[in-house]
């Protein structure tokens, strides 16, 4: 046994000299580093804030900042419709005297002249919403954190008047029983609320945007307007 283990004395490497010795480990190591931290210049780097909502507490939890190379992101991250959570993909519309408000960039041009025609033709719009990145829809996890990401969390879907369109949940119809869990009573008749085949309604429309108030299932969302109306 012992013969065999003697060929490795034949290695010739002369040794390191003593002074540099330390510093070879911590060179490898911090070029390692930057490169899993995605440094090098030409690494384009995602940064997004995000919350889950928790169905047992009924509010928004783990609010954090998370920054990591476009080429790390998961296919959640990335969305099926070209627009990803990254703030970097979304695009500031500013039509005053409305708060200026991001949707995704591929969307914004559309969003941007159909809501100016809106406003310019004296239609009531008071607060826009658009990106916001929150993981507020199924799968729930085991301490009751909701983990898909909203269709608000790619810059495709906007809010409109919540303070008169509100969110309602256990309302396959419309009608008392239904439930205001985001926003304002929806208020059809009233200035600023949003009605089915009204002037808002049908603008969205054009621009391939369904609406919220006239999805299925349990939830109607009369603020809001995405590709899919959810
Ligand atoms: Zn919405």
């Amino acid at each position: 046994m012992e013969g065999k283990s003697s060929g490795i004395h034949h290695c010739s490497l002369r040794p390191v000299p003593n002074s540099l010795r330390g510093l070879f480990p911590a060179t490898i190591i911090f070029f390692a580093y930057l490169f899993i931290q995605g440094c090098s210049p030409k690494t384009r780097i995602c940064t997004y804030t995000v919350y889950n909502w928790n169905v047992n507490k009924k509010m928004a939890v783990n609010f954090r900042t998370v920054r990591r190379p476009y080429r790390e992101l998961s296919s959640d991250e990335i969305g099926a419709t070209g627009c990803t959570v990254c703030s970097e993909d979304q695009k500031l519309i500013n039509i005053p005297p409305l708060e200026p408000f991001r949707v995704c960039r591929k969307m914004a041009t559309k969003i941007r002249k159909t809501l100016q025609r809106l406003v310019d033709e004296g239609e009531p719009i008071f607060e826009m919403a658009g990106y916001r990145v929150g993981r507020t829809r199924n799968p729930v996890d085991g301490q009751g954190n909701r983990m898909g990401f909203s269709n608000h969390s790619y810059g495709i879907a906007i809010d409109i008047n919540p303070e008169l369109n509100g969110l309602y949940d256990n309302c396959v119809e419309f009608g008392p029983h239904c439930r205001l869990i985001r926003g304002d009573h929806w208020r059809p008749g009233v200035p600023g609320s949003i009605e089915p085949n009204g002037r808002i309604v049908e603008a969205m429309e054009s621009i391939g945007l369904k609406w919220g108030g006239e999805i299925e299932g349990k939830q109607k969302d009369f603020m809001h307007f995405s590709p899919t109306g959810y």
